[in-house]
């Protein structure tokens, strides 16, 4: 069935246009007018609509508290700070996953110490956390990555051995299951994105779930000025009632929780139906030498959440050690063209995280407070280094249409089934595949 590779002049495996499969986020009337309410009535700055999109959130979510920031960072840095991370603290995070799960800590005047991820979930190593945790660890930062979730029976189990927390970098998994319970609401705190690349996209804007109230209201003593006021129960933080602690604005625009109100209705079918798709997609590859599904087990409880930014895991071995790039570029001629090696890179080789000062302290930001050295060494963390090699692109759809979705997973079929004939030519990986982000701007 499968003839000639289009790369070689052969015709495309994928020859149907698109149509809608691919459009996200879906604006529909509804988003619309929420939004000329807010713009007319003059409460783009406002609080109303954003502590009723929280409470909305909040139930969704099954946590007591939910804040609205203006992105993921900032949620992400109130998380951090939720958990006390300070001057001298240590996170443990993945190296594989956007910056914005770190890079706050400096600010903070903490650091960040990096594991390793799991070669099936892509998520952190459960079995490499262990040994990083010394006296200054406050939090294990956990990132559901690709909207996988990560092993969080066995990180609670150490967190809690250790008593340090744990924060969910949620943004590639808002709503996503783990065991039939919600990602976000098992660790002690989650934190998310949902600007307008991500699977819940309302445009700039972030959100913190939690069940903690201590957390909760140091999250709003940070960034959240009008909200530091004599409702705070926490008394370490009362003296300062008025007067945002971070000396941060993190408020969430009004535009965004309009859309976001309007957007929870919707979010579970739509992301179920983005499931069948994704799924159906991969069935049809089962099997299919060199592609192995980036998902989670049925009948397990836990799902892949929106798939955020869907990825396969590449296995050159069945291919007679077909390059990804070549492997990606027959894949682009057969009309996928958004199929490209890598993810992020780890973010343990950028100088950011190894040279910079930041601040001016005379030293790298990285071991500005630190009593010893916490930068890895070269090769410390494998999986994370070839990451690059070892993931490419595949569509995601965002409907279950059967007919498109079978000429795409054709077209990953057709170039397996044909490796030979790109064996000649493959002239290897580049150095760098990948990005520090991946998100494409329109
Ligand atoms: C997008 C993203 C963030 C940051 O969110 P913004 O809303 O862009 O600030 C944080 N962590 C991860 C894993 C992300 O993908």
């Amino acid at each position: 069935m499968n003839s000639k590779l289009a790369i070689s002049g052969g015709d495309k495996a994928v020859r149907i246009e698109p149509g809608n499969i691919f459009t996200w986020p879906i604006i529909t009337k509804e988003d619309e007018d929420a939004v000329l309410e807010v713009l007319r009535r003059g409460g783009m700055s406002g609080t109303d609509v954003t502590v009723q999109f929280e409470k909305e959130l909040a139930e969704w979510q099954g946590v007591k508290y939910a804040l609205g920031f203006n992105n993921g960072t900032s949620a992400l840095q109130g998380a951090m700070f939720g958990c006390k991370v300070g001057a001298g603290s240590e996170i443990i995070c993945p190296s594989i996953t956007y910056w914005a799960s770190a890079a706050q800590v400096f600010s903070l005047g903490a650091t960040v110490v990096f594991a390793e991820i799991d070669p099936v979930t892509l998520c952190i190593d459960p079995g490499d956390i262990e040994r990083r945790i010394t006296e200054h660890t406050k939090a294990i930062m956990v990132v559901h990555y690709l909207g996988h979730p990560a092993d969080m029976d066995r990180i609670m189990e150490i967190a809690k051995r250790h008593s340090i927390k744990v924060i969910e970098d949620v943004s590639h998994a808002q709503g996503g299951l783990y065991k039939g319970r919600k990602l976000g609401a098992i660790g002690d705190v989650g934190a998310m994105s949902m600007m307008g690349g991500k699977a819940f996209a309302i445009g700039e804007a972030g959100m913190l779930v939690t069940d903690n109230l201590e957390i909760y209201e140091r999250a709003e003593a940070l960034g959240h000025y009008e909200r530091f006021n004599e409702n705070i129960q926490t008394e370490d933080l009362k003296p300062y009632i008025g007067l945002p602690m971070g000396g941060y604005k993190y408020r969430m625009h009004q535009l965004s929780s309009a859309v976001g109100r309007v957007q929870l209705k919707y979010y579970d079918a739509r992301c179920e139906e983005i499931r069948k798709a994704m799924n159906y997609f991969w069935d049809l590859l089962e099997g299919v030498p060199g592609l192995r599904a980036h998902r989670t087990q049925k009948d397990s409880g836990s799902n892949m959440a929106g798939w955020y930014a869907p990825r396969g895991i590449y296995c050159p071995d069945e291919l007679g050690g077909l390059s990804v790039s070549r492997f990606t570029e027959a894949v682009r001629a057969e009309g996928v063209d958004d199929c490209y090696a890598g993810c992020n890179k780890p973010l343990h080789t950028h100088a950011l995280f190894n040279s910079c000062d930041v601040y001016g302290h005379g030293k790298p930001t990285r071991i500005a407070n630190s009593d010893k050295d916490v930068r890895e060494y070269d090769s410390s963390l494998p999986v994370s280094e070839k990451i690059g090699e070892m993931v490419y692109r595949i569509p995601w759809f965002k409907h279950y249409y059967p007919g498109i979705i079978e000429q795409y997973a054709n077209a990953y079929r057709k170039v397996s089934e044909n490796y030979r004939e790109l064996l000649e030519g493959d002239m290897g990986n580049p150095p760098h595949l990948g990005g520090w982000h991946f998100f494409k701007h329109r």
